[in-house]
């Protein structure tokens, strides 16, 4: 297996959003890629410019940060012949492994515009960079920025950033220099291509947390009122859990909840409903043993949400009489 670590550069409309084409918000100008073996060592590069077609003219931001100039494009292929070739260079035995979780998708939608076969797995398991930069040196939540990465490791910085090929080699140095020997369970999942069926939605297991990917919903409602999607089970040992507190509205889009396992303590559910292309639904669950501490915020907060709801419902009833 082979090492994809690529970077992709876009545009957008230059006349702003009102006037993007919503199939296409991003067009994909450049592509850099670095393919290492599984000893981590560059075996090869592809680095091509890609003329647009949608927005023929640069986005003053993408002037400004890409550097990258109308003359330059003029001459180079458009999307179609270059991401085939990108995709053959590949190959089909590789991870790709990029800085943030939005190129493969951004690759697919470009993809999906140009009417390309879409010849990557489904699932789409791939190294988010940037979220293992943060679980081997961070708390595993924050993002560091590419050149706050490289600074920290100690780096050179012999190319500019943010052009893709440059942008690249770097991620391909920092990669060659975390020991992916613990995170590489930590894998990222693609959500351009969504699980269509029950048999195709995801479950992985990793070790200290559970992850589930749901198929697409029509909407919310629909989404919440799903077994899949309202089961929880202990993340240890898979058995099922005693529900101490039922799901509730955590915020904006996110639910928690509350269980037991007799011989693993408390589980924490989480659903967070996300919003597909197409304005539909889709759910992440992640369930995660916790200490008591944890298990009395999550009470507390079920507490306070029913208290401001109570207090809602006897305004309202105040204004009515
Ligand atoms: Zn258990």
């Amino acid at each position: 297996m082979n090492y994809i670590v690529f970077d992709l550069e876009w545009n957008q409309c230059p006349q702003g959003k009102s006037r993007e084409n919503p199939r296409l918000p991003f067009e994909i100008v450049e592509i850099g890629a670095i393919k290492l073996n599984e000893a981590k060592e560059e075996i090869g590069r592809f680095h091509e410019m890609i003329r647009p077609l949608v927005y023929r003219h640069l986005h003053f931001r993408t002037r400004e940060v890409i550097h990258i100039t109308e003359e330059e494009l003029k001459h180079a292929r458009t999307f179609s012949p270059a991401a085939r070739e990108f995709l053959d260079w590949c190959g089909t035995d590789c991870k790709f492994v990029t800085w943030g979780s939005l190129d493969l998708t951004e690759l697919q939608r470009n993809m999906d515009y140009y009417r390309i076969k879409n010849p990557l797995p489904k699932p789409l398991f791939y190294y988010d960079l940037q979220k293992m930069f943060s679980l081997l040196y961070a708390d595993g939540k924050s993002r560091a920025s590419l050149e706050d990465a490289v600074d920290f490791l100690e780096i050179p910085r012999l190319w500019p950033f943010h052009r893709a090929i440059d942008d690249t080699c770097y991620t391909a140095e920092i990669m060659k220099r975390m020991d992916l020997s613990w995170v590489s369970k930590y894998e990222s999942i693609d959500y351009y291509r969504l699980p269509e069926n029950p048999a195709e939605e995801i479950y992985r297991d990793f070790g200290t947390y559970t992850k589930y990917v749901s198929r697409v919903f029509a909407d919310k409602e629909q989404a919440l009122a799903d077994k899949n999607v309202a089961a929880i089970r202990c993340c240890r040992c898979g058995l099922p859990v005693w529900k101490r507190i039922r799901w509730f509205s955590a915020g904006a889009n996110v639910y928690l909840s509350l269980a037991q396992c007799p011989r693993h303590g408390f589980i924490k559910g989480k659903i967070r409903l996300k919003r597909t292309q197409g304005d539909h639904i889709f759910v992440v669950k992640t369930s995660k043993q916790v200490d008591d501490k944890t298990a009395r915020l999550i009470r507390d907060k079920k507490e306070s949400v029913k208290d401001r709801r109570r207090e809602r419902r006897k305004k309202r009833r105040s204004q009515n009489s």
